[in-house]
């Protein structure tokens, strides 16, 4: 293994979806739904590789098929409130994993400080270490005020969030919604960040994959937005979660150009270009939900969280009836529970992973149930902070989370 990948050999998505199929376990662990997308979008692939034109199976342009970013651009513009330039100023990878290697690659020098919000989406830490940068960790922090809580009672401390920008600092991965407490940054947070991006000369990569998924009462603002900000943000977006297809594996960052140019420097050697039926049938659909805007009873971005919002209340209150204490998102499709005032103890498994870790394998194996252990999203030396969490996916099908909910009632 090359040095630089050192560190970086242990992978959530890997051990524990591999221990979820083992134990044919009733899986609330890895995101994505068990129930089918949108029809239309499935239509619009079946429309782009059985129509006559056969350029469809061949390579199409590098930084993404010229139909995608256009849509992308009429997208975007209005919520960014500027016109986009669909050449220069969007990018697309290999999902929003894609983009946010070939914003980490293509930015970040070795010895680059990049600051990553606790609880974080796994990846960002070893990304970071194989370009060579430094991770910096500022932790949310919850509320102390016992019982159920929102997950905007989970605040990062303004004074622990300075101290860690320095002239050391390159960039700040925000992550909004975030994965895994649901978070959505309100409006005053995000201006003590970008201020902080501003004063230190620091680039924003805002990974907004849950963009669309915001519960009602919340509102997702992008960090770009903000005064002064756009000419440093690369706004991080994911046809997987717009359109519940994960398997698609599309992304897109969008930015000044002279940002966005790095990421293509990368992306254009090292994966040239994504799969051109991909690219058409998220673009058509795509212009299927601009008609639909301004009708969001029938508008898919839109209509998502809808659909969401039962499945988080039904969850929400299976975990608490059975005793675990959840923190409520404003957005995205995971909820954290906090597990440490459960009246069981689970045996100890005898190796030195933290509790979350023993908790979530003893559950799946003997209970046939599956989450993610929190502290994964946490670094090694605030590991503590997440190991009374666990993870639950609820983009899942009513069924699935009744069953959930009839295992944990059952469970003696
Ligand atoms: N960012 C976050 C916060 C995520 O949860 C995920 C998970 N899918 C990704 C990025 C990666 O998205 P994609 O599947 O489009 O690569
Ligand atoms: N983003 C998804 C999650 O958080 C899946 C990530 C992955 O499978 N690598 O569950």
């Amino acid at each position: 293994l090359a040095d630089r990948l050192k560190g970086t050999e242990k992978n959530i998505w890997v051990d524990f979806g591999k221990l979820a199929a083992e134990h044919k376990a009733l899986n609330l662990g890895q995101g994505f739904p068990d129930y089918p997308p949108p029809q239309h979008v499935v239509n619009e692939l079946v429309k782009a590789i059985t129509g006559n034109n056969s350029l469809i199976h061949q390579y199409t342009r590098s930084y993404g098929n010229p139909h995608l970013v256009n849509t992308l651009a009429k997208l975007y513009g209005p919520f960014l409130g500027r016109d986009i330039d669909p050449m220069n100023e969007i990018t697309i990878s290999v999902g929003a994993y894609g983009i946010l290697f070939c914003a980490v690659q293509g930015l970040i020098n070795p010895g680059d400080e990049v600051i990553i919000i606790e609880p974080f989406f796994d990846c960002y830490e070893p990304m970071v270490m194989v370009a060579g940068g430094k991770p910096v960790f500022v932790p949310l922090r919850p509320a102390e005020k016992g019982g159920m809580l929102s997950s905007a009672d989970w605040k990062l401390d303004p004074e622990e969030l300075s101290s860690k920008f320095s002239s050391r600092t390159k960039a700040i991965i925000v992550n909004n919604p975030n994965n895994p407490l649901g978070k959505v940054f309100s409006r005053d947070e995000l201006e003590m960040i970008a201020d902080l991006c501003k004063k230190h000369d620091v680039i924003c990569i805002s990974d907004e994959v849950y963009e669309w998924m915001v519960y009602e009462g919340n509102k997702h603002i992008k960090i770009a937005t903000l005064p002064g900000m756009w000419e440093r943000t690369i706004t991080v977006g994911s046809a997987g979660k717009a359109f519940s297809v994960t398997g698609w594996k599309l992304g897109w960052g969008i930015g000044p150009a002279q940002l966005i140019k790095c990421l293509q420097v990368l992306h254009q050697n090292c994966i040239y270009t994504c799969p051109t039926p991909i690219q058409e049938a998220v673009a058509s659909g795509l212009d299927y939900e601009i008609t639909q805007l301004n009708h969001p009873e029938k508008c898919y971005l839109y209509t998502l969280a809808k659909e969401l919002l039962p499945k988080r209340e039904l969850l929400a209150k299976s975990l608490s009836d059975f005793g675990m204490i959840p923190t409520i998102p404003e957005g995205g499709y995971f909820m954290m529970a906090d597990i440490s005032k459960l009246n069981f103890e689970i045996p100890d498994d005898g190796t030195d992973d933290p509790y979350d870790f023993k908790f979530v394998r003893w559950m799946t194996k003997e209970k046939k149930f599956t989450a993610i252990p929190t502290s994964a999203f946490y670094s090694r030396n605030h590991r503590s902070l997440g190991e009374k969490f666990v993870r639950f996916c609820f983009i899942k099908d009513d069924k699935t989370l009744q069953k959930a909910g009839e295992l944990l009632r059952d469970w003696k």
